[in-house]
């Protein structure tokens, strides 16, 4: 059992009950493997985490909220134990290169691992990102967001386990709108756009046609790939880099883009290219929202990596809500 701090629970699965609480693995090198898994009743549900090595204790499931990397799919997508959207295992596949071994589901459908019914929530991060929820035997709500933008599909819960990209409350740059007028104008004016691959460019493409551009819009091989087979018709026509008057291309070829603008579609600051803020998370003020939505009782803070995570979390015991972050967890297994 993991009720003394600092315990190792090593291999052995106990057939009594063990609490809600999170848990991180510690890997080979002796560090953590990335995020955490949550014990309940007698499961293990691990999150946005790598593969467990065979000599491990495995998890009941691998829960892959979305297919950006910082939440290693990529790894986890060869077990036979994953549990991702049919979107989010198609657009690893497509980013890796290698067969989705898991199952898959329809997001907004549920999913049954171990006797457990794990609820489905549309997050608007990515095309097939998803938050994952259940009920404990003791009559918890687990909420599992993974990255979000919009979150208004999600459950009233008990437990949250959120993120803070955007989450630092003293970092002004945490706090922003999206510039769609901008982004308009630039369409107006025939401007090419740098996004990532995967989720910018798709929001950058659905916005375009939201906006009436019917011509074709070229982008570069993986965006392409990711986009028309993702969207599917509502992408609308695709051709290669420089085969159409606009481009998304990924960041590092807008400078093979022959266009007379250019704009980088990010929230960042460091760029030579001028910018549009086009996000794929909600801002500070958004993350506030969501907690209030989905009221819970406790929360975890898991994601990103850094020091966002542990002062969103301070913020919010601040406010008197009972919070944690991912390097505060002291229950461990091997
Ligand atoms: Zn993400």
């Amino acid at each position: 059992m993991l009720n003394n701090v600092g315990e190792v629970w090593k291999g052995l699965r106990l057939e009594e009950e063990m609490r809600l609480e999170a848990v991180r693995r510690i890997n080979s090198r002796g560090g953590c493997a990335p995020h955490l898994a949550i014990s309940f009743d007698t499961h293990l549900f691990s999150i946005d985490t790598s593969r467990a090595p065979k000599a491990a204790l495995q998890p009941d499931a691998y829960l892959i909220t979305h297919a950006h990397s910082d939440h290693y799919g990529k790894s986890a997508m060869l077990s036979s134990r994953a549990v991702a959207s049919m979107e989010t295992a198609r657009a690893l596949e497509i980013r890796y290169d290698r067969e989705y071994q898991g199952r898959t589901f329809r997001v907004g459908e549920s999913i049954l691992v171990d006797e457990v019914l794990i609820d489905t929530h549309p997050t608007g991060h990515t095309i097939g990102s998803s938050a994952f929820s259940w009920l404990t035997e003791t009559g918890e709500r687990v909420l599992v967001t993974g990255d979000v933008k919009d979150y208004r599909h999600l459950p009233k819960s008990d437990f949250l386990v959120m993120e803070a990209t955007y989450g630092d409350p003293y970092d002004p740059s945490c706090i922003f709108d999206d510039d769609i007028a901008a982004f308009s104008e630039a369409l107006d004016e025939g401007a090419s756009f740098g996004a990532y691959a995967f989720g910018k460019a798709q929001r950058a493409v659905a916005l375009m046609r939201a906006m009436g551009y019917r011509d074709e819009i070229g982008m570069d091989d993986k965006s392409l790939m990711l986009t028309s087979e993702l969207m599917g018709p509502a992408a609308g026509p695709l051709a290669e880099l420089n085969g159409a008057g606009i481009n998304v291309a990924t960041p590092w070829n807008l400078n093979l883009v022959r266009s007379r603008a250019k704009y980088f579609l990010t929230g960042r600051r460091d760029s030579s290219y001028p910018t549009i803020q086009l996000s794929d998370h909600l801002d500070f003020r958004g993350l506030m929202r969501m907690i209030e939505h989905v009221s819970p009782e406790r929360v975890l803070v898991y994601h990103p990596q850094g020091a966002r995570a542990g002062l969103l979390a301070h913020h919010l015991q601040e406010c008197g809500l009972d919070t944690t972050s991912l390097d505060c967890i002291d229950r461990f297994v091997r």
